[in-house]
């Protein structure tokens, strides 16, 4: 038995060869460029067809070094440590030493190449920046602006729809809320859920939804619509005073899920419960800064007798539904010539 290659006579052949000529022959391989897909904007890394959001990008290097080396089929099997050097922010050298085993010999090869990291941009944020987006949520004030409150209260319940629907998956964003007429416009990257989410939140305000459609295009032969879910809030929130035939009442509760309201009139304390078609005619008065205090003078089991808070005139009222003194003085609201008890807990 000897080597064909350099005549020697080894213990054992491999192929014919002595285990360094046969050693000499294999080899392994890896292109001198590897690419990776960065998204610019928000750092996920492309991996065949999809986008891996917050990556580790080392080992997504390793892997496209694992992926891409090559070795001729007499290898049984290899191994590979990298040494990563920074050449700029965008390529970055990766010298590898390989190890290949066959048939139990082992031998190391040294390779390198340069990684290049290539900006691109993910699906997300392609259509994020492209401000894609298939419906449109409005939310209007009646009046005046919406309050800083309500405004927190909708993103909340924009930000927990929209994340609940994404679960894993980044298929629906908000691509852009602006303040315009007083309101929030969210951009929603999918119609599914809008009009849920529209739903709520004119039902949390007790305010109503008006939908309209505008034809943006044909996909697979089908007409696309982008839909836009206008909610326009109610002029009053839940605590507030408001007229009604005359009335005074204050607003106990806004949406119910029937969408009604219930209101309470301060001079019986009767719940009043008012259809929600009826619910633009009541005329507001005011909120909280119409509160006043007042000190009692004395009380029968039907009467109150309580001063003015303005000009400390004795003024004698009937007790409404439900009413109980706790102390010496009550809440209450003066509108015009009218002083009307306010339930003694506040309503919250
Ligand atoms: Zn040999
Ligand atoms: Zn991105």
């Amino acid at each position: 038995m000897f080597c064909v290659e350099c005549g020697k006579e080894p213990e054992e052949l491999y192929n014919g060869l002595c285990d360094e000529c046969f050693l000499e022959e294999i080899d392994a391989d890896i292109p001198d460029k590897l690419e990776v897909e960065i998204c610019a904007s928000c750092g996920s890394v492309k991996e065949g067809q999809r986008w891996i959001e917050n990556p580790d990008l080392y080992s997504i290097m390793l892997e496209r070094i694992d992926d891409s080396i090559k070795t001729d089929q007499k290898i049984d099997s290899y191994s590979f440590s990298t040494e990563f050097i920074e050449q700029d922010l965008n390529n970055i050298q990766a010298d590898i030493d390989i190890e290949l085993v066959t048939q139990g010999l082992k031998k190391t090869v040294n390779k390198s190449t340069v990684i290049r990291l290539k900006k691109g941009q993910c699906q997300t944020c392609s259509r994020i920046h492209g401000n894609y987006y298939e419906a449109i949520i409005q939310i209007r004030p009646t009046k005046d602006k919406m309050t800083e409150e309500q405004k927190e209260i909708v993103r909340k319940k924009v930000e927990k729809e929209v994340s609940v629907k994404r679960g894993d998956e980044r298929n629906i964003f908000v691509t852009a809320h602006e303040e315009r007429h007083g309101g929030l416009d969210f951009f929603m990257s999918d119609n599914g859920g809008s009009k849920k989410l529209s739903k709520n939140i004119a039902q949390r305000f007790g305010g109503h939804i008006t939908i309209s459609s505008k034809l943006a295009g044909r996909k697979d032969g089908r007409d696309i619509y982008k839909m836009t879910y206008s909610v326009r809030l109610p002029p009053y929130e839940k605590g507030d005073f408001v007229l009604f035939d005359d009335i005074i009442y204050q607003v106990k509760e806004i949406g119910t899920s029937s969408g009604n309201i219930v209101l309470i009139e301060l001079r019986t304390g009767k719940k009043n419960v008012i259809d929600k078609r009826d619910s633009y005619s009541l005329e507001v008065i005011g909120g909280s800064e119409l509160v006043k205090e007042s000190v009692i003078v004395s009380e029968t089991e039907k009467e109150i007798k309580i001063l003015d808070p303005d000009d400390y005139q004795t003024k004698t009222l009937l007790k409404p539904e439900g009413y109980r003194s706790t102390g010496d003085n009550v809440l209450v609201l003066k509108y015009d010539d009218r002083i009307l008890i306010l339930p003694e807990k506040e309503l919250d």
